[in-house]
């Protein structure tokens, strides 16, 4: 059994900030956490962990990335909310490079386990085109391939690749389909967040400018479900650990309306907004959820934390962040 330290690829990110707090957390190897971006803009980044900034889109610096590594966590991407995805579908699709390249160095290296983040938008657009999906995505649905353009084509390919590279190399590789995660330490403004940090941010802005209405992006009743950053961990890290050698939905299944969203956001801040609904703007399918079917088969478990939980931490999170960059 190799002891080497366990690699986080985007650990400056989300979701590589959280899996590499929660690494630590159990205090089992060393962690090696690396991310295109300076360090000082990591959302977390902790000195007991071997932090490097390297461009994974270059395969010396995977090569640099993996060595002796034991397992490798690729959480890395050029990504971005509905905003960012539709419009730069060719930045998008050149994230094929991180894990293709990575894939490569890990056989090289020896790694013994290899996890990719996938995501929901692999699935075929034909089955999101109503907002009545009770019975959410399957993860058979992926195929025949019709997916998001650009972001869930390359998804798609990638965890064919990763596939391919178990059959024919027999390295281990665990693939998660993540739908809509949220939660602290996240892109919240800019122009790359997601749905419930940028209503997050306009109810907050709202109520301390006392300008009361907020943009919304399309009619407000698309669904969606959306999945908090402990139980989007806990899954990622059950899968690395099970023999399930498919892509897994890792998603909550509590489905809802982004009107809905909205008056949920706005219990929490004690106000209401009034909304002006943008119908030119990016809004994605027209309705999403996960099937949490084969998960509960594979792993007896499926994420459960509700909305409201993780909503209220998110929300607190960002009034701080909003908070100190007023006063800085
Ligand atoms: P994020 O943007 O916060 O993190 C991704 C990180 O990858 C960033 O820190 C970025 O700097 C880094 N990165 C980009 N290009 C790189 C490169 N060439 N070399 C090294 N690092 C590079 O995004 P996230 O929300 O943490 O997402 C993590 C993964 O999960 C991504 O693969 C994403 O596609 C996938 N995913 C996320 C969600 C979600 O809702 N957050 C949903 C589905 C799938």
């Amino acid at each position: 059994m190799n002891e080497g330290p366990i690699v986080v690829a985007g650990g400056g990110g989300f979701i590589g900030g959280h899996l590499v707090a929660h690494l630590r957390s159990q205090g089992s190897a060393p962690i090696r956490s690396v991310d295109a971006k300076p360090l000082d803009d990591w959302y977390q980044r902790f000195d007991d962990v071997d932090n490097r900034q390297l461009d994974l889109q270059r395969l010396p610096d995977c090569e640099i990335a993996v060595e002796g590594a034991s397992e490798v966590y690729n959480v890395a991407a050029d990504m971005g909310g509905m905003g960012f995805i539709e419009k730069n579908k060719a930045l998008c699709m050149l994230s094929v490079l991180i894990n293709t390249h990575l894939l490569m160095a890990s056989r090289d290296a020896g790694v013994e386990k290899f996890f990719f983040a996938s995501s929901a938008c692999v699935y075929a657009e034909d089955k999101q085109r109503t907002t009545e999906l009770d019975d959410g995505l399957r993860e058979e649905d992926a195929y025949p391939a019709m997916p998001e353009d650009g972001y869930g084509r390359e998804k798609l390919f990638s965890e064919r690749l990763c596939r391919h590279y178990r059959e024919d190399f027999g390295l281990h590789t665990r693939m998660a389909r993540y739908h809509n995660v949220y939660g602290p330490h996240g892109t919240w403004d800019g122009g790359r967040e997601k749905a419930p940090a940028a209503i997050c941010r306009k109810v907050i802005q709202a109520k301390l400018s006392g300008e009361r209405e907020i943009e919304i992006w399309g009619d407000g009743e698309q669904t969606r479900s959306f999945t908090y950053i402990d139980d989007c961990i806990f899954g990622t890290r059950a899968l690395m650990d099970s023999d399930v050698d498919e892509p897994l939905n890792i998603g909550s299944s509590e489905l809802v309306t982004i009107n809905a969203l909205i008056d949920r956001v706005e219990r929490i801040a004690g106000i209401s907004v009034e909304r002006r609904y943008d119908l030119t703007a990016p809004q994605g399918v027209r309705g999403r959820n996960s099937d949490n079917t084969r998960i509960q088969e594979k792993l007896g478990w499926a994420p459960s934390i509700p909305l409201d939980e993780g909503l209220e931490r998110t929300y607190g999170w960002i009034r701080d962040q909003i908070a100190s960059r007023v006063v800085a």
